[in-house]
């Protein structure tokens, strides 16, 4: 996984690299460069279908606001599978949430870079890549019972990234984070409602979907999701 996730964000810093040098001509179109750009997107958790070279809007009643700002490209969901380059040159057909965080990567290797004007290690760039992709990636669904019932992370709140000059980029839940009272997303059977904690007693949490009523019960003890994780695990691994 993590020789991938290397390998991905070096050929990405190689790539930027030679896209920012004046004295090289760089195929932006070429199929190398898309599917590696597609690689990256999806390796950050991104249910990406592909990536295109063009502007992408966000129409609002007023205005029409760029988002790719800092890159020439945007990227299609996946649920627009059919969609042709001159589909998607009409606005807001591409995922916003996806276009905008390779965008704000694109920010942060020009200002590392000073705009490609500096002299910076491939690796430190294939470095700051990779703490990007794994900062976007949301925590893996943790497994709560036999008949594949889920629990998925809160997504992040989109009205306050890490940095207000990067708004594609936000902290996800990792496993080393303490559980919540509002412990997550229930991810089964089209639920897609909160799991809130609702009381606890001397040994036990006990949590429960505010949308279908599932119920689950765990150890009080228990303080992060890695652990919750695997407790879940090793239980349904004893019920099999
Ligand atoms: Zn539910």
């Amino acid at each position: 996984m993590n020789t991938t996730l290397e390998d991905i964000a070096r050929r990405f810093a190689e790539f930027y690299l030679l896209y920012r040098n004046p004295s090289v001509e760089t195929d932006l179109t070429s199929d190398t460069a898309l599917a590696l750009l597609l690689e990256v997107v999806r390796s950050a958790g991104f249910d990406a279908n592909h990536i295109e070279v063009g502007r992408l809007y966000q129409s609002n009643r007023h205005e029409d606001i760029l988002i790719n700002t800092n890159c020439p490209f945007r990227v299609i969901d996946s649920k627009r599978k059919d969609s042709s380059k001159t589909v998607c040159t009409s606005r807001g057909d591409a995922s916003i949430w996806m276009t905008e965080w390779l965008d704000c990567v694109f920010l942060l290797l020009n200002r590392k870079t000073d705009w490609g004007r500096n002299t910076v290690d491939t690796e430190d760039i294939a470095r700051l890549i990779e703490t990007e992709i794994k900062r976007a990636q949301p925590l893996p669904l943790i497994r709560i019972t036999d008949t594949k019932d889920c629990l998925g992370e809160i997504p992040p709140r989109k009205d306050i990234p890490i940095d207000r000059s990067l708004p594609g980029i936000f902290n996800h839940t990792k496993n080393t984070d303490t559980i919540q009272t509002e412990l997550g997303i229930h991810t089964q059977y089209g639920c897609e409602g909160k799991i809130f904690i609702r009381y606890s007693n001397d040994t036990s949490r006990v949590a429960t979907c505010e949308k279908c009523g599932l119920q689950i019960i765990f150890p009080k003890e228990i303080q992060t999701y890695g652990e919750l994780r695997n407790h879940f695990t090793a239980l349904l691994e004893q019920k099999t």
